[in-house]
């Protein structure tokens, strides 16, 4: 398998697929490897809400939501309480992933067809106010299709792949 492919991905879940679409896209050949036949493609977010986390998005603002990167990282270091060494990766994760939640993430999305149901959710509340765990502004948003359509435009992209051949 390593002499057929540039990358080999193992699980074909949402995150195995978004990776090896993305490397597939960047014009590598990648091979997916999964214990589960290729009905379960998508592996839980098939079944999932499909609810997203996207900070100060045009569906939060309409419903007056104010919220900001620095809310956001805030409720999310309120969360996560980082105070070892070994939490400087999971911090730096949690910046990137912020800033891709505040930023890119939802044009992203939305330049694969991908649509979010207009009431904005709030999951994981957490405490009562700003300066405790969980999120002190609503911030989930459901995919229009929920769980079946935050998996197929992972799908396409990877049948697409696979017709060219990567
Ligand atoms: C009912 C439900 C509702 C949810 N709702 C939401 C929601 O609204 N919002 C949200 O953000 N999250 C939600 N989640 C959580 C979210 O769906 C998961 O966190 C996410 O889909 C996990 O994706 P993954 O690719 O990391 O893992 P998985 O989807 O678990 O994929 C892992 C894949 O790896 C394969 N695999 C595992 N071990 C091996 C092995 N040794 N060899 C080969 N293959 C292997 C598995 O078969 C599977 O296909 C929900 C989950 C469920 C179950």
């Amino acid at each position: 398998m390593a002499e057929e492919a540039d990358v080999i991905v193992v699980g074909a879940g949402l995150s195995g697929l978004v990776a090896a679409t993305e490397i597939a896209d960047a014009g590598k050949r990648v091979i997916v490897v999964d214990q589960e036949g290729e009905q379960s493609l998508g592996g839980q977010a098939f079944w999932s809400f499909g609810g997203l986390f996207l900070v100060d998005s045009p569906e939060q603002r309409r419903l007056g939501i104010k919220d900001s990167y620095e809310l956001a990282m805030q409720d999310w270091l309120g969360t996560a309480g980082f105070d070892r060494d070994e939490d400087y990766w999971p911090r730096q994760w949690a910046e990137a992933y912020v800033a891709f939640a505040a930023g890119e993430k939802r044009d992203w999305l939305r330049a694969m067809g991908h649509r979010i149901f207009p009431v904005v959710g709030w999951a994981e509340r957490g405490g009562y106010d700003a300066m405790g765990h969980g999120n002190s502004v609503p911030r989930f948003h459901v995919t229009w299709g929920t769980g079946p359509g935050i998996v197929e435009p992972f799908e396409r992209r990877a049948r697409e792949a696979l017709k060219s051949g990567r």
